[in-house]
């Protein structure tokens, strides 16, 4: 199902409504604070800004805090260069944590002692059944599960067995640390859920220092505790989890006790946003790292020129509710064609470039002229754009036998130059081994500088230019969505096979405005007619790389609509 969200919002969403009923009631020393916890095991992705933008967002709205904490509670995948990422990422998004900045491996060691606590209390027990005993022990969804034969192990023991299995002395997998809730519990969380297990794996900050490691459901909540988080906001997926979190932290005394609230995560179409799968199109070289602007991750979507203004905008836009759905990427590349519409500067780029010679302008004339950078906004200044003898065009602003609809240069035809004069078509040449088009020969009407004929002559179409001489080389990347269909992961099976061959198209000879030589990585233009572009990472002053971050209009609408082929 893909909805609509569009429509402006015009009321508080249920998170925020808890939050003001807290407040009101006098909660939590009137204070709201939230935390945005994720496990540095790849890259944040744009269901993680949806994330940033309500936990961070709720913060500054009520005054409150929200802290960032790594969740780094099992050793396997994580690591240092995830957290610079997350970072990175969360900043650039337009977040401070300020000295908020935590990991859940700061706290192993009070976890353990909140463990031997529980052990102490008699509410927890080392278990020496093995994996798939445990599991066949827990039941189903409709029976009740049995109790483990180690249940009713004396405090002492399990204190003994418990310290034992942190020295090392047990292999991987022997025992572990249970709670001891209720086995026939209707939730099968609350079934003697693990608290610890045994992994002699290196942790990335820890290094050697534990072989047990405390499981997400006993971690996550005595970490919101201790760092006094109020309002402890999670997807929807750990809804059956809420009863384990808050029987975790009824077995301590707290001053703020936080709450867990659920929302429904976000999901697009014609991506994947999986870690797993994220890391495996990563690893398998399908995309060119992390960053590749075909990724849903936040770090492609910058390198691809998406704005966090944008990204903001669209978390914005599309709210939280607690139902799962399915947002259309087209609403997400409108967001960053609005904000880019604002500020984009336009500028001229040819991407496939077919040579125009005007033979009535004189050899080795130029003359500039000077345009706005910017239709509306003059405070993003002007630049002179030279206009010579040869010039480049589109290759597709050409036709030789032009069919009814198409209305830009053909043979007797007039177009008008983007800022310039008007130019009629009086001859042109084909490759003779190509059999294409390879250059077209023109005169210009000097009467038409300022764009319109003194006759009042009309032309059906407007066409953008550079000059050859004065132009300079490019290498222009346009993307396309990854996936061919909305929903890859849709049938579990290889959902490489659904992979878009056409993701990446690399135009390696393209002419830009002389303007353009100065263009330095992240920044964005507008092509007139072509889309926004920005400029890669990769770029250098004497090769220019751009990235097509998005298409002046939605071209798949279109393709829906009339079932055609899509411009690119
Ligand atoms: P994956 O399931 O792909 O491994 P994850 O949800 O486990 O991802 P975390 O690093 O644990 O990733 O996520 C950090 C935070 O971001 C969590 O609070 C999680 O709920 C939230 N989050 C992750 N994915 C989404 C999403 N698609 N929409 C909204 N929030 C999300
Ligand atoms: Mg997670």
């Amino acid at each position: 199902m893909v909805e609509d969200k569009t429509a402006k919002k015009t009321s508080k969403d249920f998170i925020r409504e808890i939050i003001d009923e807290d407040l009101a009631a006098g909660k939590n020393e009137g204070r709201v604070a939230t935390r945005f916890p994720p496990e540095p095991n790849g890259y944040p992705h744009i269901g993680h800004a949806k994330s940033i933008c309500l936990n961070f967002g709720i913060a500054q709205e009520y005054g409150g805090t929200c802290n960032l904490r790594m969740d780094d509670t099992d050793p396997e995948g994580e690591s240092m260069e995830y957290v610079e990422a997350l970072k990175r990422d969360v900043k650039w998004l337009g977040f401070d944590w300020g000295d908020r900045l935590f990991f859940a491996s700061d706290y192993y060691d009070k976890l353990y002692e909140f463990a031997e606590e529980l052990i102490r209390q008699g509410k927890a027990y080392v278990c020496d059944l093995s994996p798939e005993e445990i599991k066949a022990y827990r039941g189903t969804l409709t029976e009740p599960g049995k109790e483990s034969p180690y249940r009713n192990r004396s405090v002492e023991e399990n204190l003994d067995l418990f310290r034992r299995m942190k020295k090392g002395e047990f292999p991987e997998g022997s025992r572990v640390l249970r709670a001891k809730i209720d086995m026939s519990s209707p939730n099968m969380n609350l079934r003697d859920p693990v608290l610890y297990r045994i992994k002699k794996t290196h942790h990335y900050r820890t290094q050697d220092k534990w072989c047990i490691y405390p499981m997400y459901d006993f971690a996550h909540p005595l970490s919101d505790a201790l760092e006094g988080i109020t309002h402890s906001i999670c997807t929807l997926e750990f809804e059956n989890n809420r009863p384990l979190y808050d029987w975790v932290l009824d077995q301590f005394s707290w001053k703020i006790r936080p709450r867990q609230i659920e929302f429904a995560r976000l999901n697009l179409n014609y991506t994947v946003m999986s870690k797993r799968i994220l890391i495996e199109l990563v690893e398998k070289g399908v995309v060119k790292g992390w960053d590749d602007p075909r990724l849903p991750t936040i770090s492609g979507m910058r390198r691809r020129g998406y704005t966090p203004e944008a990204i903001r905008t669209f978390c914005d836009r599309i709210g939280v509710a607690k139902n799962d759905s399915t947002i259309d990427v087209a609403l997400l590349e409108d967001c960053v064609r609005d904000d880019l519409n604002q500020k984009a500067r336009r500028v001229m780029a040819v991407l496939r470039p077919l040579k125009v010679i005007i033979d009535n302008y004189p050899e080795g004339q130029t003359e500039e002229f000077v345009c706005p950078y910017h239709p509306k906004d003059e405070s993003l200044g002007m630049r002179k754009v030279p206009f010579s003898r040869v010039l480049y065009i589109e290759k597709d602003d050409f036709m030789v036998d032009p069919p009814p609809k198409f209305l830009r240069l053909a043979p007797g035809r007039e177009v008008r130059l983007r800022w310039g004069y008007f130019i009629r078509c009086v001859d042109w040449k084909k490759d003779p081994q190509t059999g294409e088009v390879s250059e077209v020969r023109c005169v210009y009407d000097p009467e038409t500088k300022s764009g319109f004929a003194p006759d009042g002559r009309k032309v059906g179409a407007t066409i953008h230019w550079v000059s050859a001489f004065h132009s300079i080389p490019g290498e222009v990347r346009l993307y396309d969505r990854l996936f061919l269909v909305p929903d890859p992961l849709a049938d579990d099976g290889d959902f490489l096979r659904y992979l878009n061959p056409n993701s990446l198209e690399v135009l390696k000879e393209c002419r830009l405005e002389p303007s353009l030589a100065t263009a330095s990585p992240q920044d964005r233009f507008q092509f007139e007619r072509l889309g926004y572009f920005c400029v890669d990472d990769d770029s250098r002053p004497d090769q220019l790389v751009f990235n097509r971050t998005v298409t002046l209009r939605d071209t798949w609408a279109k393709v829906k609509e009339k079932g055609e082929t899509k411009d690119k």
